[in-house]
């Protein structure tokens, strides 16, 4: 007989042969900025996440920054929307303002601009639409404007979400041929139509007009067109992935980690956190232990990295805060 709990005896010595962990170094918090002035505005369906505008945006800055938590994914709420997403590339729009203040007040901390059309699209697709169809070529010069008018700010990352076909090779040579040759990469390559997107529509105000996103997102069902698309991402000149969403996808989040050298990271999405959400509140869960599961099933599953909404209080737990 094997004694295998010799191990687990006492946390002193769980801990000294526990093999996955946690760190404030791998999460990175999700922002929502929005247009207007004094605006703290929570988002209903995700109890503790809150729509900033660029002047209340310090107070949440100087709590990322005291937890050391490295990195933020900025994602912008514009006045106006209109057919073709203007807003998204505007070298005035929402993030491009934002990212330029964040980079002032905390120039060390990692901006990752999250580039796609929906939140400023009056259709609230990620591309542009003809006849009912979203288009792909069309839109990838947009995306590329988007990307080039972020890190023109100064964003450290460009993080396109959209997933037309080619959208990383035209974004690469945009940034190239602007003198953002050092600015990576961070590719939404294997992103699912999911339901579990649900509460970010509603924070971000992007669910679409008409139809759904499953002409462009993946269908959930398919592992082997990830490592497509990765790949394809990878050629393209990504220099690093993104799983979305998470928990129900670490199948495919193992198969990025075997099948890829680069950086991988986990988006575990609104949904997944509502739902942890809504039963803490409910009082069926352990929130704090079901979370840092989570957080750790992501880690073992093979992501360096992982967004999420719950980033500042897996980061207070660890410090003890
Ligand atoms: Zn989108």
């Amino acid at each position: 007989m094997r004694r295998f709990r010799r191990l687990r005896q006492t946390e002193e010595m769980r801990s000294f042969v526990r093999e996955t962990r946690i760190a404030v170094e791998d999460l990175v918090y999700p922002v929502f900025v929005q247009e207007g002035t004094g605006i703290k505005e929570p988002v209903p369906s995700m109890p503790g996440v809150f729509r900033y505008s660029i002047d209340r945006l310090d107070g949440i800055l100087d709590q990322i920054l005291g937890l050391g938590i490295p990195a933020v994914l900025l994602f912008g709420i514009p006045a106006h929307k209109d057919e073709k997403g203007s807003g998204a590339y505007d070298p005035e729009g929402i993030t491009q303002r934002a990212i330029r203040h964040i980079k002032e007040r905390a120039p060390f901390l990692i901006v990752i601009a999250d580039i796609c059309l929906c939140e400023y699209t009056s259709h609230g697709h990620c591309g542009l639409v003809k006849d009912g169809q979203i288009l792909n070529d069309e839109t990838l010069p947009l995306l590329a404007r988007a990307a080039l008018t972020n890190a023109d700010a100064r964003a450290d990352i460009i993080a396109p979400s959209d997933m037309m076909d080619g959208r990383v090779a035209a974004i690469r040579r945009e940034l190239d041929e602007n003198g953002h040759r050092n600015v990576p990469v961070l590719s939404y390559s294997a992103k699912y139509a999911s339901g579990y997107y649900g509460p970010f529509r509603d924070a971000a105000e992007s669910a679409p007009q008409f139809g759904d996103r499953r002409s462009y997102q993946m269908d959930p069902a398919n592992a082997r067109e990830a490592i497509r698309e990765m790949e394809d991402d990878l050629e393209e000149g990504a220099d690093m992935l993104i799983v979305k969403p998470a928990l129900a996808y670490l199948d495919i989040l193992k198969i990025a980690r075997e099948k890829f050298l680069v950086p991988i990271i986990a988006y575990n999405v609104s949904g997944e956190y509502s739902m942890v959400k809504a039963a803490a509140l409910q009082g069926w869960i352990d929130e704090k232990r079901i979370v840092l599961e989570n957080m750790i099933a992501m880690k073992r599953a093979g992501a360096d990295r992982i967004i999420t909404y719950h980033a500042l209080d897996v980061a207070g737990w660890i410090l003890g805060k």
